[in-house]
């Protein structure tokens, strides 16, 4: 029975959707994650215990707890230990350098540039320099982000230095705080100032082979991403776009891998039309991130995560199709600043909207929600499948409309 090593950071959703679909194809699926280090099996979930700020350790813990036959990462920080052990293991998988380089925005970015690709202005500072210095070298409107989050955490847009100072100090306290600072990563330490590129928003997911990319979906993102903060809504797919805009976004997307030396595995990238040009606003070495996959079916039922445990045992997909009908899911946003989540009317309305196949609420009763650019949950989310992806959106929004949540305020605590 093949064994393939699934490198997580968490074991939510995605990781039980990749231990269904190793089920279903007879694997034996090994999972790796950072968490509690001092007891054994914390979990009782058998994870081999890795830590993603010593890689070389986590490495040589997972080569003693091999052989394996495949690698596969969810998640950023994930992938350089899966990068490491699969070199040590000659198993075809991404070089630790092409992924350290997707994990550090100002690394991307210059590769970017160096193969030609078009790029915003962007330079970088110490997260200890002057806002209000480094704002009179700001190409205004802008955005400002972290190097080495993700899911838009830390990604503010100025249109001015008042504007800047602020998100400037924001994302310094941010990078400062505990969860952060555990991760222990030199990209950690700086700030990213990028010219604000206008422009409709598109996310592709796709497949690496020996560099080549093979483009599984283009998702339109319907509503606008113009800041201050750029929290995602709503994807679809198939794109409305012509075939030919198509091609240009999956060109792009395919010259960002080769760029970044990224030769096998899923990818998932952030592209931007503006005019006739397509900017790539990154590449990350990983599928789909949390329950999104969900609105991928391939041709004969096949799930992403299926796909993708096929692909990393070297199994030729390129002939695999999207199915059909258009999908797409809705990240539920956190209305009016969060607070503590204490339930949710209207689900079953919600669920009853045609064309609905399922609204699911990540949040927990009791939970504190907190919106970006500090956090980087959802509320939950919303799939929908039907004949278009016009009428794929209209399910999304009318399915949310039906969801009024209650959020108590989270008082400031007083100091004297
Ligand atoms: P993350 O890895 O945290 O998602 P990104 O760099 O992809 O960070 O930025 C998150 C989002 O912020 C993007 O999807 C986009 O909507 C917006 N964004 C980031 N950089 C720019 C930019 N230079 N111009 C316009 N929007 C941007």
């Amino acid at each position: 029975m093949p064994r393939v090593l699934l490198v997580a950071a968490t074991t939510g959703y995605q990781t039980r959707a990749f231990a269904d679909a190793a089920r279903q194809l007879g694997l034996d699926l090994a999972l790796a994650t950072d968490r509690c280090h001092v007891l054994e099996d914390p979990w009782g979930d058998h994870a081999i215990p890795v830590r993603f700020d010593d890689p070389l350790a986590s490495r040589d813990v997972l080569l003693a707890a091999g052989p394996f036959d495949a690698v596969v990462a969810v998640a950023d920080r994930p992938t350089l230990v899966a990068a490491l052990a699969a070199e040590a293991l000659c198993i075809p998988y991404n070089s630790p350098a092409s992924v350290a380089v997707c994990h550090d925005k100002y690394l991307a970015r210059q590769r970017f540039q160096a193969a030609g690709l078009p790029v915003p202005k962007f330079f970088r500072v110490p997260i200890n320099a002057s806002p209000i210095d480094t704002a009179h070298r700001a190409p205004f409107p802008c955005v400002l982000k972290p190097l080495g989050l993700s899911a838009s955490r830390g990604v503010i847009r100025a249109n001015n230095v008042a504007e800047f100072e602020e998100a400037f100090v924001r994302i310094r306290a941010l990078l400062g705080s505990a969860d952060v600072a555990m991760m222990r990563e030199e990209q950690n330490r700086y700030i990213q100032v990028e010219s604000f590129l206008d422009g409709r928003e598109f996310a592709l997911e796709g497949l690496v082979t020996a560099g080549e990319l093979q483009a599984l979906a283009i998702f339109d993102k319907p509503d606008p991403l113009d800041g201050p903060f750029f929290e995602e809504t709503i994807y679809v797919t198939p794109s409305r776009e012509s075939p030919a805009t198509q091609q240009a976004l999956a060109g792009s997307a395919g010259r960002a891998v080769r760029a970044l030396g990224l030769t096998h595995g899923p990818i998932h990238a952030e592209l931007r039309l503006q005019g006739g040009n397509v900017w790539v606003l990154e590449v990350a070495a990983r599928p789909i991130g949390g329950l999104c996959a969900r609105t991928l079916q391939f041709d004969g039922g096949v799930s992403l995560e299926e796909l993708i445990l096929r692909h990393a045992l070297g199994e030729d997909v390129s002939h695999v199709r999207l199915s059909h009908s258009a999908s797409g899911v809705m990240m539920i946003p956190i209305p009016n600043g969060g607070g503590i989540y204490r339930g949710v009317e209207g689900l079953q309305q919600a669920s009853a909207i045609a064309d609905v196949e399922d609204v699911i609420i990540t949040a927990k009763e009791g939970q504190k929600i907190l919106p970006l650019p500090e956090g980087a949950s959802y509320l939950g989310f919303i799939f929908a499948r039907a004949g278009s992806p016009a009428r794929v959106e209209h399910a999304l929004r009318e399915a949310h409309a039906c969801l009024r949540f209650d959020i108590a305020t989270v008082l400031p605590v007083m100091r004297r």
